[in-house]
């Protein structure tokens, strides 16, 4: 597992995040583009902030998952699974970088997949 290029991808992820999340909250904020007096302009100036307001969402749901990936990480925990305390598959991880689970916990109703550690037996 190569710690430090994840690191430098998430990092680098996290910043394209913030910069995605502050330009949509930006134009949300009409700074550089303020409502039009004309009614139905104003119409599309709305409809473009309902999308914007999509991408800020999704980018800052986004970035919670990075950052949490990133704490994961600083503490040595990154590889491990949040629900079952198994090991992450690499290749999980190659795939979605700021997953906290194994897939048998992602994809849920199968459980841990035998992969799980009991605690304090
Ligand atoms: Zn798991």
């Amino acid at each position: 597992m190569d710690i430090p290029s994840i690191r430098e991808r998430l990092l680098k992820r996290r910043d394209e995040l913030r910069q995605r999340a502050n330009d949509a909250s930006a134009d949300l904020r009409h700074e550089a583009d303020p409502l039009s007096a004309d009614f139905a302009e104003q119409v599309t100036q709305r409809e473009n902030d309902d999308v914007l307001g999509a991408i800020s969402h999704s980018a800052r749901a986004e970035l919670q998952q990075v950052e949490a990936a990133l704490r994961r990480l600083a503490q040595g925990r990154y590889t491990t699974c949040s629900v079952c305390g198994g090991d992450i598959e690499p290749e999980r991880l190659a795939a979605v970088p700021y997953t906290d689970r194994c897939r048998g916990c992602a994809e849920g109703s199968r459980g841990a997949a035998g992969s799980g550690r009991v605690i304090g037996r």
